[in-house]
């Protein structure tokens, strides 16, 4: 690799998985967080978020020494030529992307900065951020009476949790959004190693390249709703979902992938991207129609779920145990932001119920963003000690081990043998034939 140091700011699941890739193609990085406890974390060696194969590859990237940490804003900005940023862009209270991480970043980028740079947002923002985080740098430097060349890139990130490193190494595409000849020779040059595995480089311009990335996750979720709704309707007329998404995804206009019916899409993108694109066509006064019914139908598929669990057990849950296995998003991550648990928990606690429940990375995560809810969980150590003396199971993850249950031993241990199998992992004739009642999603 060439001598360009690579700093990377911000390191949640994006940007440590960023850093520890690139100090595996060999760069030397840098990678920064003001969250002091999370870097001390790193420093010790341990990794903060479950990913898998992500502490294999640190350990072997900090072994040999091709990246550090630290929390220093200054350190990072002086020591780089590249900066990544990576910080969150939470959702304010009417869905718009709160960029207030972001253009802090920019004042302490502006603040420090000793020669050209390249700033990279690989953070999903709105169209128009990039340049906006270019006056921010302006402005510092300015104050700073500096007149040095920069030039900011917009790179969106499109890895999935739970296959983040795979997908930062084969991206579908690389987009590099940029009016700079130079910057975007230097980003072509950093992900040079991505060649081998031939990914397209897709070079637009700033504005561009931001809103391809709210368009391709606002696409994904409305996939998404569109199938659970037609799960939904499979329901009421003795269809099997399944099949319909299977006949539809061979169609390759359509795709099979992202027509999975469940419990509702969750999670730190689709939720509040979809929002963001709404928020930022509602000021230019245009109305998202579809983005919108997609929005809604997913937050009624959460709800449904509780629907469908009262229809067998009744509305009054008192004196009911729910084991719920899965507490994450998805599965293969700890990641338990928007997740389907956050609304069913709730809504089945509000109608009487105890919970039970088990996810083998998502526990403490949830522990917390339920703590008003506490006296109602208990959190067990596996999917066995979850079920037991249970009036139902809920599977709200697809975890693999939820795949392959015991469901003879669930059988035995469960007070009542109610099977709610909402991402659909088992055939409804296994789970009958063990004497439970058995619904799945549009089947
Ligand atoms: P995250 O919340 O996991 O991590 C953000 C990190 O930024 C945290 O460690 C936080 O301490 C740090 N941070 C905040 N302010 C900072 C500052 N001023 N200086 C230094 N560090 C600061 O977020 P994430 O899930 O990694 O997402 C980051 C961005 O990438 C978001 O815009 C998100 O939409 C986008 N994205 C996320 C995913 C995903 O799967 N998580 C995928 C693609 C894109």
């Amino acid at each position: 690799m060439d001598g360009t140091t690579i700093g990377v700011i911000g390191t949640g699941y994006v940007g440590l998985v960023s850093s520890v890739s690139f100090a595996n193609f060999g760069y030397k990085v840098i990678a920064m967080d003001s969250d002091l406890e999370k870097v001390n974390l790193l420093k010790s060696g341990e990794v903060p978020i479950y990913e898998p194969g992500l502490k294999e590859m640190f350990d072997r990237v900090t072994e040999s020494g091709t990246i550090e940490f630290t929390g220093g804003m200054k350190y990072v900005v002086e020591n780089s030529k590249v900066l990544f940023i990576c910080v969150g862009t939470p959702p304010e209270d009417d869905g718009s992307a709160d960029l207030k991480y972001v253009f802090e970043v920019a004042e302490g980028i502006g603040k420090h900065m000793n020669g050209y740079k390249v700033i990279v947002d690989k953070s999903t923002v709105p169209v128009g951020t990039s340049r906006k985080v270019y006056s921010v740098i302006s402005n510092e430097l300015q104050k700073r009476r500096l007149d040095l060349h920069f030039d900011v890139v917009s790179n969106p990130e499109f890895l999935r949790e739970g296959k983040a490193l795979y997908d930062f190494t084969h991206p579908d595409r690389v987009v590099i959004g940029s009016d700079s000849e130079e910057a975007i020779e230097i980003m072509k040059k950093i992900y040079r190693p991505l060649k081998v595995n031939e990914v397209p480089f897709v070079i637009t311009n700033p504005e561009t390249a931001e809103i391809i990335k709210y368009s391709s996750n606002a696409f994904l979720a409305t996939k998404i709703s569109f199938i659970n709704e037609i799960a939904n309707l499979c329901e009421e007329l003795g269809a099997d979902v399944n099949q319909i998404a299977k006949a539809m995804g061979m169609d390759g206009r359509i795709s099979p992938k992202f027509l999975h019916p469940g419990p509702g899409y969750g999670g730190s993108c689709f939720p509040k991207d979809t929002r963001a694109i709404v928020n930022t066509a509602k000021k230019l006064g245009i109305e998202m129609k579809v983005i919108n019914a997609a929005i809604e139908a997913n937050e009624y598929q959460k709800h449904r779920m509780v629907i469908k669990i009262k229809r067998r057990l009744g509305d009054n849950l008192a004196g009911k145990t729910i084991a719920i296995l899965g507490l994450s998003f998805k599965a293969e991550t700890d990641d338990t932001r928007e997740s389907a648990a956050l609304v069913v928990i709730p809504e089945l606690i509000d109608s009487g119920a105890i919970i039970r429940a088990y996810d083998p990375k998502g526990t403490d995560e949830m522990r917390w963003r339920l703590k008003d809810f506490s006296p109602q969980i208990a959190y067990l150590e596996n999917e066995y000690d979850a079920c037991k003396n249970a009036d139902a199971v809920v599977i709200l993850t697809e975890w693999a081990q939820f795949r392959r249950l015991d469901l003879r031993r669930l059988s035995e241990d469960m007070r009542e043998k109610n099977f709610f199998d909402f991402r659909n992992l088992y055939s409804r004739e296994e789970v009958e034939d063990m004497g439970f009642y058995y619904e799945g999603v549009g089947r």
